[in-house]
């Protein structure tokens, strides 16, 4: 858990770095070619805008840079449903932060919480939280990073469903995999800092395989907008990816033969089964 919220004493909260988690013709064709030119420079700010929200922790308004809609393409989606769009990261713009009292959540779940969440976000954050966040235009990977982190520790804090906190820990996980197949190669650091960025990624994915496990268990209905099947899957690809054959085989020749399971699903669980196929030879 060490890396997984490293990074918060920055922000005024490094004694939660070690809490438990679980119990984004004429003048005006040749305007038109102009714009098509493939020249034209996309620019990441030209995917995001402000948007204003009020905090449910301490009721003052803030802006987010936020996503437009429809906006970006997605390029293909990885073996582990990780959307991978052009020209953007839109995970990096998931999280919303309050810059005055600390509050984090996914734009997912931001919005209504019970007065106890409400108390134990405002006596275990907002007491220590250093009012340090300044809006920028903008995310690295590193503030993004920070940013689920954040996230994290106060889904921890309110005591959200298992769920909720195996869904961040999942999209930190992609987004920690987005920065390593993005990082310039000419950095001076590039090997010290990918091996940091894959020790994150796996501290994370850990966590989001066994916040999954024990929502499947405890929560009913489709689980942050993902069908059980869907669930299901991308515990078998976790658990494939930590060496737990034996769950990862046998969750997916159950989505082979459902019949609630879509084509494209089966069709995904037959890829992973071949891998998981020689992996296994190879174990042997
Ligand atoms: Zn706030």
């Amino acid at each position: 858990m060490a890396g997984l919220l490293s990074g918060l004493d920055k922000l005024g909260l490094g004694g939660l770095e070690g809490m438990n988690l679980f119990d984004e013709a004429d003048s005006k064709e040749a305007e038109i070619v102009k714009s098509k030119a493939p020249e034209t420079v996309v620019m990441e700010t030209d995917f995001l805008f402000d948007k204003t929200y009020e905090c449910p922790v301490c009721y003052q308004s803030m802006k987010e840079r936020t996503l437009k809609t429809g906006k970006a393409k997605l390029a293909r989606t990885e073996l582990n449903l990780r959307p991978v769009y052009e020209e953007i990261e839109p995970l990096k713009y998931d999280v919303i932060v309050c810059p005055h009292c600390g509050y984090a959540s996914l734009s997912r779940f931001f919005g209504y919480m019970a007065p106890t969440q409400v108390k134990a976000v405002k006596e275990n954050i907002s007491a220590t939280f250093r009012r340090n966040i300044v809006w920028k235009e903008t995310y690295s990977y590193e503030d993004a990073i920070e940013r689920y982190q954040l996230c994290l520790v106060n889904a921890i804090v309110k005591k959200a469903k298992a769920s909720e906190k195996a869904y961040i820990c999942l999209k930190a996980g992609w987004l920690a995999q987005a920065m390593q197949e993005n990082m310039p190669v000419d950095d001076p650091d590039y090997a010290s800092r990918q091996k940091e960025a894959k020790v994150l990624e796996r501290e994370f994915m850990k966590n989001a395989l066994e916040g999954f496990i024990g929502a499947r268990q405890s929560e009913s209905g489709p689980i942050c907008g993902m069908d059980q099947n869907t669930v299901d899957y991308l515990i078998a690809v976790l658990a494939m990816e930590f060496g737990k054959y034996e769950v990862s085989g046998k969750l997916v020749s159950n989505i082979i033969v459902s019949p609630s399971s879509n084509e494209r699903m089966k069709d995904r669980a037959r890829e992973v089964k071949e891998i998981l196929i020689e992996k296994m030879k190879q174990k042997k």
